[in-house]
Formats: C-alpha cells, structure tokens, sequence
C-alpha cells in the first residue's frame, strides 16, 4: 500500500473516471461523485473568500449526513484542518475543543446553532460559522425533507446549503499533500479530558486504502455509516475507504436500530463497521431478521470490547460473523484487525477473542513498563509503530512525549499475542481492578455475563470496598421481555469464575450510558457508584 496524497485527491480521481456514480445516498436523496465535488468546492471557495487561511482550523459539528461530508472536504479544499467534534457534546465541552484548537470556523445544524453554538462562539476564536438544515428525526418522513430544504437562516451565520450551491471555485493551490495535518481528533474522554490526536493525511489514505483493499469487497461497493463519521472509525472505514474505492456511502443521520434496519433492506449494503454495543441493539431489535443482512460481504466491530458470546449469537440468529479490529483515535482508527476469510482464534487460557492481526507495515509490540518486550503469550502494554500512528497530540508536547516514545504510540491496554502474532486486548491498564491485591480484569467478567440470554448490556466496574480495597461491581441492562434478577446474576458469575472475581453487586439499569460512538461509559458508572 502506498498511499498518495489526500481524500481530495481521491475524490479527483473518482469524478475523472465516474463522474455520475453515487456518492451519497441520504434517504431518498442522492448525490454523485460530481455534485459532492461541486458543492464542496463551493464551501472551500466561500470559507477562503471569508478569509480562512492554509492551516486554519476548521470544526464540523454534525451528524451523518451530506453536510457532514461536504463540509469536511470544502475544509481541506481550504487547506483548513478539520476538527471534527460530537454533536452530542454539551456547550462547555465544546468551548474547550474551539479554544483548545483555536478554531477558526464552526459548521453545525441550525438547531445546534439556535440554541446553544451562536453563544458558544461567541466566546471563543471562531470568526465564521456556516449552519446547514440538519435537524432530529425520529422517522422517514421527517428526514425526507432533510436532504436540501432549508430552515430559516440563523442570523450571523451563513446558510451551508446556499453556501455550497453558490458554485464558488475551490481555491487552486490549497490542496492538502500527505504530511499536512487533516484532523484533530479529540478523544472521546472515557479517561479523562480530551486531547487532540493529530491524523494526518497521509494516516488517513493509509488505513482507508488498506480498508478498501483488504476486505474482499465489489467493485463500487455499498457503505452503510453505521460508526458516526465524527469519530475516526466512521470518518476512515466508512467515509474514507468508500471514497478511495468510488462507492456508494448510505446516510442515516445517527444510529437507531429501526431506521438502520430500514436502511439495511433500502440499500443492500456490502460492508458496515460500528462499536458491538450497536449489533448488540440490532440483535435486540423486534423487527430484525436474517434477511436484513443478507447483502452484507464483511462486517466489522471496532473501537470496543466484541464479546465472543455475541459474535456466536450474530452468526447464528442473522449469519453474519463479526470481524473484530482494534484500534485507538491515535492510530487513525484500526492498526490490527481480522482478515476477510479468517476467524479470530479464542485464548484457551482466558477465553479472551483476539482482536486480530496487525496491518502490514505495522509493528504491535507487547511491552514491560521500561518499554522491553515481553515473550509470547506474556500480558504487557500494546505498542504500536505504524503509517497510521499520529505524530502527536495537538499543542500538547509532554502528552506527545508520553505517548509516543520514539515515534512508538504506547496504547494504555493491557494485552498479549500468541505465537501465531494474533493480537488479544485484555483491558484498559486503568479499568484494572484490584480486589484484595488480585487483578480483576472487567471485560473478563463482562464476556462471562455476555453468555447469560437474559444479557443486553453489560459493564463491570471496581468500587471502593472496606474489606478488600475495592470489589467488582457490575451493571446490566437486559435484553427485552428478559426475567432474571441481580442475585441470579452473580450466581451465574460465581459457577464460571474464580472467587475474586466474580460481581459481589449486581445493578441493573433501563441502559448503561455510552458515548456517541457507542462506548459504554464506566468512567460515569463509577462516579455514579462513589455519588450514591
Ligand atoms: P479516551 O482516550 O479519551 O479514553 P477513547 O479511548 O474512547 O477515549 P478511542 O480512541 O475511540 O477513544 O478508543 C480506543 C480504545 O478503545 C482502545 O484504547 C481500547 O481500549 C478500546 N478498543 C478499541 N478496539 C477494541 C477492541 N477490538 N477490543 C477491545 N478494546 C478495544
């Protein structure tokens, strides 16, 4: 793989050679490759003529929809560094990303505008903002209306749709080459305050042409966006890897298992990657059956822990078998992941299923915490060297130099790699749990709870404990019209594992909190644990 030039780039070769292919299929919208060109090109043209220069930051606070896509590549036909940020996140959240990144330019959904962004800006470095008729929906009909209706303009904002139907030119000499920065990622702060992870472009051609070449995929395959674009997963094997290979990338505004369903039948998709949380929610679904997924040539979980218990109950209620990946904002989405026609082998020892093999060009090492290697088999903390490892964080040297020894990014999780170089993550090194001077590792006992029927969710946590310094302590949510109790659940746990590590306190709830991408959130169950 030797990746060249830019997502811009990509974008050229695909209008030179299909022009009229579908890009973007928005429930019943669609755009071609040449509409996204010409309308991305306008938002550039505008953005310079405003006065955004080379380098400027750009943030783009939207969902999974046209506007999205055409924001992101008008700002680096800008020369502009996009700053991708969570539409979930609240006012003060995003006041840190504009001031922390010195945005220059905010594009959002009037809705987002109106009612809390204008004054957001306001006390921030952004000079201009561009607001598109992206609104909520909750069914087909409210989104039909999405594709391209306006709302009313929000005062001193220009409208984006306008914006990219003005037919501006691009400016000409501002596109983007390998080693310029294309995003600063924040992080999704399940460990703390969010840092900008700085990908590059050439990171990002990387991952998405090994994305395209390595799945086996069509010619012009279909992408269902599952994963949100905002996040790397979404932006790199979704957004990415369908524009490398001139594909069709299906839109559903953000993740709701009925309407993915839907999009599912629409559009028979080829290929889709999301966090398991989401299978685990379609697979709950009441509607769903084996033919929603009949379309489907791989399916990929990223991002998050995958259960093996629900990569067996995928396989055998829908067929599909979910290839686990492994990656981190800082690797510019996976740098391991399973090959199309393998299946990731289970530990014997710990029951851990690997998260696959690592990319080529890429070095995973498991290491002590003098950064040693250890041998085969020996649980140490991941490292990677790679063409999709950031350069650092944004403005940020001792996070860099803490993070990135030698160019090497250390991971923060703990795993090990067998003989045949499979890579396993058993957790994160700061969800350990130490119960009594005993290692409890949670995804062990979430992966024992996953094979209980009654399971939808499951998330274990260490709180603190008087007797044993801290105890496991873990909350479910439960699969519908599914009966069973918390004193069941630990039951269940104790017959399967050793006696420190079993929950002694089982709690369950409607639903465990999870970030936008999907990540259940045990930072906020464990505050919630120390609040009560
Ligand atoms: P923050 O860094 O602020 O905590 P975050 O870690 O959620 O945010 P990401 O870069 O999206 O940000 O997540 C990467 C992490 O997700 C990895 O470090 C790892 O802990 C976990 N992860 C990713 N893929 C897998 C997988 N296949 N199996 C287990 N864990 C995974």
């Amino acid at each position: 793989i030797s990746p060249a030039g830019s997502l811009v780039h990509a974008l050229r070769r695909v209008v030179a050679e299909t022009p009229d292919s579908d890009f973007l299929a928005y429930f019943d919208g669609r755009l071609t490759y040449r509409d996204v060109d010409e309308l991305s090109d306008s938002v550039a043209g505008h953005l310079a003529v405003r006065g955004l220069e080379r380098g400027d930051r750009v943030a783009v606070l939207l969902q999974n929809s046209p506007h999205f896509v055409l924001a992101v590549l008008g700002a680096w036909k800008a020369g502009a560094v996009v700053v991708p940020v969570n539409p979930m996140y609240k006012s003060g959240e995003v006041a840190h990303v504009l001031r922390d990144g010195e945005v220059a330019a905010l594009i959002c959904s009037d809705r987002a505008w109106e009612s809390y962004l204008r004054e957001t800006a306001a006390d921030s470095p952004v000079r201009i903002a561009l607001t598109g008729c992206e609104r909520d929906f909750q069914t087909r009909d409210d989104a039909r209306v999405l594709t391209f209706e306006r709302l009313p303009q929000a005062p001193d904002a220009d409208d984006l749709v306008t914006v990219a139907r003005a037919g501006n030119k691009a400016p000409a000499d501002r596109t983007p080459g390998p080693s310029d920065i294309a995003l600063i990622s924040y992080t999704s702060g399940t460990s703390g305050t969010p840092k900008g992870a700085t990908n590059t472009h050439g990171n990002i051609m990387y991952n998405a042409e090994r994305q395209r070449t390595g799945l086996g995929l069509p010619e012009q395959p279909v992408y269902f966006a599952m994963a949100p674009l905002f996040h790397i997963t979404g932006m790199v094997c979704q957004f990415g890897a369908c524009l490398t290979s001139g594909g069709t990338l299906v839109l559903a505004y953000r993740f709701e298992a009925g309407t993915v369903l839907d999009a599912f039948t629409e559009h028979a998709p080829h290929y889709t990657v999301g966090p398991s949380t989401a299978f685990m929610a379609l697979a709950a679904h009441p509607s769903v059956t084996r033919d929603h997924f009949s379309s489907f040539r791989v399916i990929s979980s990223g991002g998050a822990p995958l259960p093996p218990a629900l990569v067996e109950k995928f396989r055998a209620g829908f067929g599909p078998y979910i290839r686990n990946g492994y990656g981190l904002t800082e690797c510019t989405a996976p740098c391991a992941s399973v090959p199309p026609g393998l299946e990731a082998p289970v530990d014997p020892a710990s029951g851990t299923l690997a998260v696959g093999l690592p990319g080529p060009d890429t070095v995973v090492r498991i290491v002590d915490d003098n950064g040693e290697e250890v041998p085969f088999g020996e649980q140490g903390e991941i490292a990677v060297r790679g063409p999709q490892v950031v350069p650092g964080y944004w403005r940020r040297a001792d996070a860099t130099a803490e993070t990135f020894p030698g160019a090497e990014l250390r991971t923060g999780d703990i795993g090990f790699m067998d003989e045949q170089g499979w890579l396993y993550v058993v957790d994160r090194k700061k969800d350990m749990i130490n119960a009594s001077g005993f290692k409890v590792w949670p995804r062990e006992v979430e992966d024992v709870l996953y094979t209980h029927p009654a399971v939808r969710e499951a998330a274990v946590v260490g709180v603190p404990d008087g007797y044993r310094g801290e105890t496991v302590k873990a909350y479910i949510s439960l699969r519908p019209d599914a009966e069973t109790d918390p004193d069941a659940l630990a039951a269940y746990c104790k017959e399967r594992l050793a006696a420190y590590k079993y929950p002694r306190q089982v709690e369950i709830l409607p639903d465990l909190p999870k970030t936008a991408s999907g990540k259940i959130l045990r930072r906020e169950l464990r505050s919630r644990t120390q609040d009560n």
